[in-house]
């Protein structure tokens, strides 16, 4: 069986150390204390009513009958419990009954639902897309009807782009959108692939649709967003008439059972129009990046069920004796967590997951500030930086997930790879995390494509920057500097890398598609490089607490040595060019 405690220390270190949050309109009642609370109970809440229901739920999925889709058993109750308590209102506006706590605990809230029961955190999660999206592009009148719901969780969401003949290029969706006498519009089309678009936990669903207007222009920008309900709202606001919204079916898949993956049919439904005609994609994108850094954080969550799990085989499991001699003479054998290749396996999972804890809280942090500054200029910056991190996030988090959780299977052994004690389903649930919401080639090549070439390359140089300050007034640290040159190595593969893309991928833009993915994992290297580096710091100069600071010192090393020197390999392949892996002919496959 999984077990899973919330790694509240590391979470007070990120929150509180690594990154102290800027006093921002709205957060002053928000004390430490209170913030560290709120961490504690939804740990609680997470390992007593999610995680048991993880297992469970994957074995007996959705059930699909007529239209109908019921969730495994516990979770429509376990959605109650998590609705009155509050969990999906963290950080959604008091104005629409939210908490308004900072992005930065609800981030790590997430994290904690994602590690107990992802098929469970994606009904809230497309719930919060759809609110971020309403609240960002919706009239007025839509905001103070649906966003309250949204925000109780008495009603829920969806988002619904993925058509049978389009997944990435939404260019070439058909669904329609006719605008009636009274203002509304009439859908017609069909969606799948879509997750929550059918259950039986909230009392309404609210579709957050893409399709096309009569006089739209072809492709990407001839679409528009439509919020349809299942129930269209009576005069109280109640569930009524039964909008021609249906499931047509459920997906039978690799992972994530307890998720419903439906098929959305729009038979003359009954829609709004969300933001400005032909301009959804904008307002979808608002929902896009917001689900992009959620899904970041699902492999993040996965990665540390991983680590706690291989961590506890690890000291558990005794086979053979330690390399170095027999370190429990009194035992049949050593755990295997004396082992150099287990400890590979944790130290690398270890430094993945604190690493990508540390670089998603400076990213939250940023969102705070880009949502409540008052001050333009540095909500501007915030907005930039946002943007070409995201990206990032979304694919590296999920990469490494997956990596966790095979690495997990690996240090249970075969006992692993049985269904026992949860391994297997961590691998299967994160698989999808590298797919969906953009494929993880595809946010590489936003990454290369539109985001660092935006703006003149601004975004990039505002990440750069407090890189290169860092490494400038840290090398010859006494205590971290050694550590410090290896990170500089590793930033100087990126700037050289970044120089030669932007070169080559100028002149051709095939070269920049061929340097993408191992662009964006050179990236993301160094921006968990650089959270290593600035934990590397306090942890030296930190008085008390030592076992947890020496721990951190001990994980940065590892990283710089065995981790960061991938950047050097990256360099060496981007370099490459495209050459070799374009030469033979389609014909030749
Ligand atoms: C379990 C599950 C839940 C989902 N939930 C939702 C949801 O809630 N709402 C929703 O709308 N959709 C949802 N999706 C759909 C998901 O977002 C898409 O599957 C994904 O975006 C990829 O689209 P596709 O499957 O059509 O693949 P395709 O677009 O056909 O891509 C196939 C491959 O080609 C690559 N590729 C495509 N175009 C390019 C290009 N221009 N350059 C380089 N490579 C390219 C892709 O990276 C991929 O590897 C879900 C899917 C699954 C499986």
């Amino acid at each position: 069986m999984q077990t899973y405690t919330a790694p509240l220390r590391d979470m007070r270190f990120v929150l509180h150390e690594l990154h102290p949050a800027k006093p921002l309109p709205g957060t002053e009642d928000f004390t430490p204390d209170l913030l560290d609370s709120v961490l504690e109970e939804a740990g609680k809440f997470c390992a007593e009513i999610l995680l048991p229901l993880n297992a469970p739920g994957d074995e007996e999925g959705c059930h699909y009958e007529n239209g109908v889709v019921r969730t495994p058993k516990g979770f429509k109750e376990a959605y109650k419990a998590f609705s009155e308590a509050g969990w999906g209102a963290l950080n959604a506006d008091p104005q629409y009954g939210g908490q308004g706590l900072p992005e930065t605990v609800a981030k790590l809230v997430e994290e904690m639902i994602c590690a107990c029961n992802i098929s469970f955190g994606l009904y809230p999660g497309l719930s919060h897309g759809a609110y971020v999206a309403l609240k960002s592009h919706g009239s007025e009148e839509l905001k103070d009807f649906y966003l309250p719901k949204l925000v109780s969780g008495e009603w829920s969401g969806t988002m619904c782009l993925t058509e049978a003949h389009c997944g990435t290029d939404l260019g070439l969706l058909r669904t329609k959108a006719a605008p009636q006498e009274n203002g509304s519009y009439t859908l017609n089309g069909s969606k799948i692939f879509i997750s929550a678009g059918e259950h039986d936990m909230a009392e309404n669903i609210i579709h957050l649709v893409l399709a096309r207007l009569p006089d739209a222009p072809p492709g990407i920008k001839g679409i528009s967003l439509f919020l349809v309900p299942k129930f269209l709202p009576d005069a109280n606001g109640k569930p009524g008439q039964r909008n021609g919204v249906s499931c047509a079916a459920i997906e039978h898949k690799m992972g994530i059972k307890a998720s419903a993956t439906c098929q959305i049919n729009f038979d003359d439904a009954k829609g709004f129009l969300v933001g400005a005609a032909h301009k959804g994609m904008q307002a979808m994108f608002v929902m896009m990046n917001s689900e992009r850094l959620s899904v970041g954080t699902q492999g993040l969550g996965i990665g540390e069920a991983a680590y706690q799990g291989a961590v506890a085989y690890a000291k558990d499991r005794l086979q053979g004796r330690s390399l170095a001699g027999a370190k429990y003479p009194e035992k049949p054998a050593d755990p295997i967590i004396v082992h150099p290749d287990i400890r590979r396996n944790l130290m690398t999972m270890r430094a993945y997951n604190e690493g990508c804890r540390a670089l998603g809280i400076w990213v939250a942090g940023v969102m705070d500030i880009a949502e409540r500054s008052e001050d333009p200029k540095e909500k501007a910056e915030a907005e930039e930086f946002i943007a070409i991190i995201t990206p990032v996030v979304k694919a590296l988090f999920t990469d490494l997930g997956f990596e966790s959780a095979n690495l997990a299977v690996q240090t249970y052994g075969g006992h692993g790879y049985i269904r026992d004690h949860g391994m297997e389903q961590l691998v299967r649930d994160s698989r999808i995390a590298m797919i969906y919401e953009g494929t993880n080639g595809i946010q590489a090549l936003d990454l290369v494509g539109r985001k660092l070439p935006a703006n003149m390359g601004r975004g990039l140089r505002r990440f750069f920057h407090p890189l290169a300050a860092f490494i400038e007034a840290e090398q010859t640290h006494p205590k971290i500097g050694k550590m410090v040159q290896g990170f500089a190595r590793a930033f100087g593969a990126l700037q050289l890398a970044t120089g030669f893309i932007a070169e080559r991928g100028l002149k051709d833009a095939e070269e920049a598609g061929a340097a993408a993915t191992d662009y964006l994992r050179l990236f993301g290297l160094v921006a968990l490089g650089f959270m290593w580096m600035r934990t590397a710091k306090i942890a030296a100069e930190a008085s008390g607490d030592e076992e947890f600071y020496t721990a951190k010192l001990a994980t940065a090393r590892f990283f710089v040595e065995r981790i960061l020197p991938q950047a050097g390999a990256l360099l060496f392949t981007i370099k490459s060019g495209k050459g070799a892996m374009m030469a033979l002919e389609d014909s030749a496959f």
